[in-house]
């Protein structure tokens, strides 16, 4: 375009931009949480398991305290989901973000199991962190002043050659944030091969962890879930047992803040955190496990609601989808993902323009994350990344939030290359 053809170009974009600002809106892109009728979908949980069954298959008194590794028939269940030996896997509280914040505290603290010493006794501890990826991992390690080195990623995971040149030289790298299924935000899965290298490569650090947070596991948006490549069984192959700590919750299958969650790892580090945990809790919320487990009866029961899930879901992607190609794809000023499950889709606008155009969203009553959310200490070195999160809003109030952010990229866009 000449600089008049743009600056026409502009002045009708100001003008929707003005139209926009007028209509008062207050809509809000930035909850990556199911939305109300998803929560309806376990709504049978409220009343499960129900006066008088508390009793677990193996007699265990749910009421009770104890049985820190959580109900045994939870774990079958979500084992066979995630392909771990549920002798490989504890049951937990709703959280599995705890769970990751506790993991690393724990070898702050006391050093992990194959670690020479505390990591807080190093001189530096630093973790990779494949970005675009969730704000909250990386604000677990801002908090301890781990130093976060971004690591680009592909739509099968992290770039590899600059994962193994990292961690093969540097014993300070300690760990690697990793979302291996329908990312937070990009959609990436992480291939076999890709998984298969993570666990197998060698690292300077005796005690290299990777964060492998499966949040999405079971979360498609067509079909069904893809299986997962058995991260612990290629690291135990190659001598690394120790090196994955698998995370799952049921947050985003059932009730976000009224779920269970899990830990897949060897034996000597549930060992190792089972010896710590049972400072701290004398066992989980089993009678929770126990309804979990009614409600379902197998990984059969978690697919199929999954699917029901997916029924509410996918419609709300694919009208985001559209808005962006049919208001963004002429212009070439932003390109997207096309996500095949997960909470996200990941928009890329011009280099320099994500905070102008949130800010302008902003302005307008369109609330989107924060710019630079999705990298290390908030700070995307291109500011061209915006994290759209389509679950919660009714379809109408994304329709109109999605053209109105669309509005924000072409104003942006064309403001910057005025300049
Ligand atoms: N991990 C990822 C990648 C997420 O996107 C989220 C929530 O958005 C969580 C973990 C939170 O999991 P939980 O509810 O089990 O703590």
């Amino acid at each position: 375009m000449s600089q008049a053809e743009l600056a026409a170009v502009h002045t009708d974009l100001t003008a929707m931009y003005d139209k926009l600002k007028a209509a008062g809106l207050k809509l809000d892109l930035t909850r990556g949480k199911p939305a109300p009728d998803q929560l309806d979908l376990s709504n049978a949980l409220l009343a499960l398991p129900g006066e008088g069954d508390y009793r677990a298959a193996d007699g265990t008194d749910t009421r009770n305290y104890g049985g820190l590794a959580g109900l045994p028939e939870i774990r079958a269940i979500f084992g066979d989901l995630l392909g771990i030996d549920p002798a490989q896997l504890y049951a937990q509280n709703n959280s599995s973000l705890e769970i990751m914040h506790r993991l690393i505290t724990l070898a702050w603290i006391h050093g992990t199991v194959d670690g020479e010493r505390p990591w807080s006794a190093e001189p530096t501890v630093k973790f990779l962190c494949p970005a675009p990826g969730y704000d909250r991992h990386f604000a677990i390690t801002q908090e301890l002043g781990i130093e976060m080195i971004v690591v680009p990623i592909n739509p099968d995971g992290p770039d590899m050659t600059v994962v193994k040149e990292l961690v093969a030289n540097d014993p300070a790298i300690k760990g690697l944030w990793a979302v291996p299924k329908f990312s937070n935000p990009t959609g990436a899965v992480y291939s076999e091969e890709v998984t298969r290298e993570l666990a197998t490569m060698p690292t300077a650090a005796p005690d290299f962890r990777i964060f492998w947070d499966n949040a999405y596991a079971v979360h498609p948006l067509e079909g069904d879930a893809p299986s997962d490549p058995d991260i612990l069984g290629f690291a135990a192959q190659a001598g690394h047992a120790n090196r994955p700590y698998v995370l799952a919750s049921t947050s985003k299958i059932t009730f976000a803040g009224a779920g269970v969650s899990f830990l897949g790892a060897s034996a000597e580090n549930l060992a190792w955190y089972g010896k710590h945990v049972g400072l701290t809790s004398i066992g989980p919320d089993k009678v929770n496990q126990l309804r979990h487990a009614r409600f379902f009866g197998d990984a059969d029961g978690v697919r199929a609601h999954m699917r029901r899930h997916r029924d509410l879901l996918a419609p709300k992607f694919s009208r985001v989808l559209e808005i962006l190609e049919e208001r963004l794809s002429e212009a070439k000023v932003a390109s997207w993902s096309d996500p095949k499950g997960g909470y996200f889709i990941s928009l890329d606008v011009l280099d320099g323009t994500a905070k102008r155009t949130i800010a302008l969203a902003k302005e307008a009553g369109i609330a989107l994350t924060a710019a630079g959310a999705t990298f290390p200490l908030g700070e995307d070195p291109h500011d061209r990344n915006i994290r759209l999160a389509p679950s919660f809003p009714g379809i109408e109030e994304l329709e109109t939030a999605m053209d109105g952010v669309a509005t924000c990229v072409l104003l942006a866009s064309a403001e910057k290359l005025m300049q």
